[in-house]
């Protein structure tokens, strides 16, 4: 409880000073890429080409993040209503199906008697497809993704399930890997707010989340949200 109260002040923190940040940074942005793509119309130097190209990826991956920081800090009270898991994810797993790729097979499980969580669709959504993205990078030879819904074990409670077959996490890092700008996959790779922003959604929704993760058998991310 204790732990889960921090990671929702940090979150608040991290909400604040984005949204502090972020703006402006975006507006530096704008001027950079401007400047670069007047100099690119300018320039007939070969040499400049590349250099240029890198600048303007770099600007243009600074942006993405921005914008990911801004619909992080954004995310404040979401409006709860009901969400039908069994008319959701059937209309989810083509973008699903897309993000993951072929070499990935999707499953969908939901059972009847846990189909109805409070939640919000939008948001909700925006989890499954970031536990999505986790799973592809987790299985890049190919594997199993399975969404599942069950009755929880306390009353009241769904767990909605994300479990891939992928090459899972140390204890180490499955202990931190909801911490805000946590991340293993490198500079220009992984943000670190997927994760962090799971939970965040699942917290508003008044439910918890948890990570089993064995290495080289698999990750099972388990959100536990209302019963509707
Ligand atoms: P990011 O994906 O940008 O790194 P996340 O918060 O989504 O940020 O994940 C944090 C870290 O947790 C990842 O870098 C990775 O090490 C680990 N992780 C998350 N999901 C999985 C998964 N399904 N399988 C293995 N490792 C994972």
């Amino acid at each position: 409880e204790l732990k889960r109260q921090e990671q929702s002040q940090r979150l608040a923190a991290i909400g604040q000073l984005a949204s502090g940040v972020a703006h402006d940074f975006n507006n530096l942005l704008m001027v950079i890429t401007g400047s670069l793509q007047l100099i690119g119309k300018r320039t007939d130097d070969p040499a400049l080409v590349r250099p240029l190209k890198n600048a303007q990826d770099a600007a243009d991956r600074g942006a993405a993040l921005t914008r990911q920081l801004l619909d992080f800090a954004r995310a404040g009270p979401v409006d709860l209503e009901s969400v039908d898991l069994a008319a959701l994810l059937p209309s989810l797993s083509g973008l699903l199906g897309q993000t993951l790729g072929p070499a990935i097979t999707l499953v969908i499980d939901i059972d009847p008697a846990a189909a109805t969580v409070t939640s919000n669709a939008a948001q909700l959504e925006l989890a499954l497809i970031n536990l999505a993205v986790n799973a592809r990078d987790a299985m890049p030879d190919g594997g199993t993704l399975t969404i599942a819904a069950r009755p929880a074990r306390q009353p009241g409670g769904i767990d909605l399930t994300v479990r891939d077959t992928g090459q899972g996490m140390p204890p180490a890092v499955a202990e931190r890997a909801m911490e805000p700008f946590f991340t293993t996959k490198g500079v220009g790779k992984g943000t670190g707010l997927g994760l962090a922003q799971v939970f965040g959604i699942v917290s508003r929704s008044g439910g918890s989340v948890s990570i089993d993760s064995t290495e080289g058998v698999g990750t099972t991310i388990t959100m536990t949200l209302p019963a509707a």
